[in-house]
């Protein structure tokens, strides 16, 4: 539970997850608090036309009974009060009821023309304001992603993310009930795994992902649509059961986001998607066997909407 370990003390020394050995079980402790940890070796998940690899990583040996000790750098609550420290954006991030409040926004390639847009069709500075609310401007854009990438990090790191989302709670703004909205997590973030890939999916059929989404996932291929001037990076597909796939495909207009995902090809990101929506079903045949793909598409705009974490 808690914080994923990467390194351990040893007999005093600072070791990493690969000097490892079975005989040094029972003689692991925390580098910062000296409690003790042990190891949990690495494996492999099928899923679908991929394997995952699941890193190995030291955790506590006894979570309830004996944990870091206050101050310590791997107690979750500690690591999300660091990221909170550095945002001084009250638009962004507010602490309230032992609750850190984040509040999430569009990206999108040109938030002043976005804007305009819907000043043009609103009624003057209230629509303005509005928008405001919603979409994050040009100039806040790279802090504001780069503390999204910090929590996504964090989330990524815990082998129980229960606390996170205990203390991190998730808005977005609703402009028809002009009032924010609370954003479950399981709504806002997709691990690379069946379960959670067919619940936003049904959110995105339901009509009912206006906010942004994570997407966890490898890239296995990044293609651009002939003469559409629109780009695809596509997940590896998740599979649901015989002959059925689930298949995320990440749009882009933007050449620069194409070129830095050709870059990822099997790699594992997170992508922060705004705008999401169902494709089509393709059900090709080969051998006289249908195969089905379930198809869905979210939108990126700005190549740090990527996420890299290792
Ligand atoms: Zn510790």
């Amino acid at each position: 539970m808690g914080l994923k370990m990467k390194k351990a003390k040893f007999q005093g020394q600072e070791i990493k997850i690969s000097d490892f050995k079975e005989s040094m079980r029972g003689n692991l402790h925390c580098i910062y608090c000296n409690t003790p940890i042990t190891y949990v070796a690495g494996h492999i998940r099928k899923m679908g036309d991929r394997d995952i690899h699941v890193n190995p990583y030291f955790r506590l040996v006894d979570e309830k009974g004996n944990p870091h000790k206050s101050g310590c750098e791997y107690i979750t609550s500690n690591a999300v009060k660091r990221i909170f420290a550095d945002i001084s954006d009250k638009g962004l991030a507010t602490f309230f009821n032992n609750k850190y409040i984040t509040r999430l926004h569009i990206v999108t390639e040109n938030p002043e023309k976005e804007k305009k847009g819907t000043l043009s069709k609103g009624n003057g500075s209230s629509s303005l304001e509005k928008s405001e609310k919603k979409y994050i401007k040009n100039n806040e854009q790279p802090a504001y992603l780069h503390t999204i990438k910090k929590i996504v990090k964090l989330k990524e790191a815990l082998d129980d993310d229960k606390e996170l989302r205990d203390l991190v709670v998730l808005q977005f703004y609703n402009e028809y009930k002009q009032r924010y909205d609370t954003i479950k997590w399981k709504d806002f973030y997709a691990d690379y795994n069946l379960k959670q890939y067919e619940h936003i999916y049904r959110l995105i059929e339901r009509k009912k992902a206006f906010h942004p989404i994570c997407f966890s996932g490898d890239i296995k291929e990044v293609k651009e649509l002939e003469n559409r001037g629109i780009y695809i990076i596509k997940f590896y597909s998740i599979k649901q059961k015989e002959g059925e796939y689930l298949s995320l495909s990440i749009n882009t207009k933007s050449k620069d986001v194409f070129d830095y995902a050709s870059k990822l090809i099997g790699k594992k990101v997170i992508v922060y998607g705004c705008n999401h929506f169902i494709g089509k079903i393709n059900e090709p045949e080969k051998n006289n066997r249908k195969t089905t793909y379930r198809n869905f598409t979210t939108q990126i705009n700005v190549k740090a909407q990527i996420f890299v974490l290792e």
